[in-house]
């Protein structure tokens, strides 16, 4: 039995109140062990012998359905798997899917550099936050393990992302360990073939592996069960992705299935899965493999992979990836918001028109780059609407007169005191608030456009 609610998390703590985990009630406490903000280490008392057996068992309950593994070491370790839920909106997903992009060993050594570079240096800017990529998958392609160590040490001296270390060839894939076991890569691929010899490797060395079994889980959960029998519990599962025609749908049915059992509790198969969408490569080349490669990366982000391998890097495979990654596992029960107050956008002066906006970061991400991109130098104030856009927070009461009012003085701004037109521009879609905005603040209130990409237009015939 999984606990999934705050009360059920309670039955297993001390009960006392004391503060120490700086929650004011064990209450508090619990509902943050089930939202994951918080870990059973986290309350002091329950570390005490006396309650050894309910932080066990806490442990236990609170552990999540599909294991978590985590690859490479430090700033850069990536946790992958922690789901406990089939669909996002029944909790949140958890571990966003790693992306790995490929490199291999007979690239020469400024192609390879000039690639691991160009793939650890990837930012994209997007709502407050940088989306980048989170590992290095090194393929065997000249079948020679010296030549392959020899790859792997050159990615590893060049970036301290995670690697994955890919070869079917249990000798290579004792190479590579070889040179970089200390940096706790992913080992690709224990299949029916290799799995006595890659079993030993992994023993050696304490790494986690995938087991590969194409289109058949069958012998993935089979293979999985022999692993842990073994004692080897860091695994990820790869059914295989076939990047067109009926194996696709396959592919899709078989993540589906195993999912499904994971969370159904089948521990036996509860493990963070791999895809492959490079495997549209194989079919087809240049911008049409690249834009299926994105097509598939969309599908398996969605249902249900936890890692995939990656071959193009160009920023039009590389923006759809990201972004629905970003969505997917972005919390639905946070909204996302950045902090109210007054921002200086450029350089204002006394002259310069004050903007109001809300906290949902979507839409102050939009309006600061509206106005900064057309150098509109002017003043922000950003009101704490729970991180609600400006049409529903009107609606629901979280942007409103006395709230607009509110933010300019916690932020200690004077429209008065710091321009000489004493005016606020109120956003289009709060038009309904100019009047009450008016009696509250005192102050002239203008409405602007509905839209922030009509600001510069709205400016040249209503600011002057
Ligand atoms: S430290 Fe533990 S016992 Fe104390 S309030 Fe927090 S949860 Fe309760």
């Amino acid at each position: 039995m999984k606990i999934n609610s705050p009360l059920q998390a309670y039955e297993y703590l001390p009960k006392t109140n004391c503060g120490e985990c700086d929650e004011p009630t064990c209450m508090a406490f619990a509902s943050h062990l089930i939202d994951r903000a918080r870990k059973p280490k986290d309350c002091p008392p329950l570390l005490d012998a006396e309650h050894k057996e309910d932080y066990n068992t806490l442990i236990k309950l609170l552990a999540p359905e599909i294991r978590e593994v985590s690859l490479g070491t430090g700033e850069h370790k990536v946790t992958i798997g922690g789901d406990d839920v089939l669909y996002r909106h029944k909790l949140t997903f958890f571990n966003k899917t790693a992306f790995a992009y490929d490199v291999h060993d007979t690239m020469d050594e400024k192609e390879l550099v000039d690639r691991v570079n160009n793939i650890q240096n990837y930012k994209k800017f997007y709502i407050g936050d940088f989306l980048t990529l989170d590992a290095i998958a090194v393929r065997c392609v000249s079948g020679d393990a010296g030549q392959f160590a020899k790859t792997v040490k050159t990615v590893a001296e060049t970036t301290k992302l995670p690697l994955l270390l890919c070869s079917l060839d249990a000798e290579v894939l004792a190479a590579g360990l070889a040179v970089a076991a200390d940096r706790k890569p992913l080992i690709y691929a224990a299949t029916t073939d290799n799995w006595r010899e890659v079993a030993e490797l992994i023993l050696k060395y304490h790494v986690p592996v995938v087991l590969s079994a194409p289109n058949d889980p069958d012998t993935l959960k089979s293979l999985a069960a022999t692993f842990e029998s073994m004692g080897i519990t860091d695994l990820v599962l790869d059914p295989g992705t076939v990047p067109t025609g009926p194996g696709l749908r396959d592919s899709f049915e078989n993540f589906l299935k195993l999912r499904r059992a994971g969370i159904a509790e089948q521990t036996d198969i509860a493990y963070p899965m791999m895809a492959v969408p490079m495997t549209a490569w194989n079919e087809m080349d240049g911008v049409s493999a690249a834009y299926w490669e994105s097509v598939l990366a969309s599908i398996f982000t969605v249902r249900y992979a936890d890692i995939m391998i990656l071959h193009s890097i160009e920023p039009y495979s590389l923006l759809p990836e990201l972004h629905i990654r970003d969505t997917v596992y972005t919390d639905p029960r946070k909204p996302v918001m950045v902090d109210a107050g007054v921002f200086e956008i450029g350089s204002p002066g006394r002259k310069s028109p004050v903007f109001v906006t809300t906290n949902f970061a979507l839409t102050y991400y939009t309006v600061e780059s509206d106005l900064a991109s057309n150098s509109i130098d002017c003043y922000l104030g950003v009101v704490d609407t729970d991180g609600i856009g400006v049409e529903a927070a009107v609606a629901g009461g979280q942007l409103d007169a006395g709230k607009i009012k509110g933010m300019f003085d916690s932020a200690n701004f004077d429209v008065r005191e710091k321009t000489d037109h004493g005016t606020l521009i109120i956003p289009g879609l709060a038009a309904r608030l100019q009047g009450d905005v008016e009696d509250t603040t005192g102050l002239e209130v203008l409405v602007g456009p509905p839209d922030s990409g009509q600001i510069p237009r709205w400016m040249e015939t209503k600011w002057s």
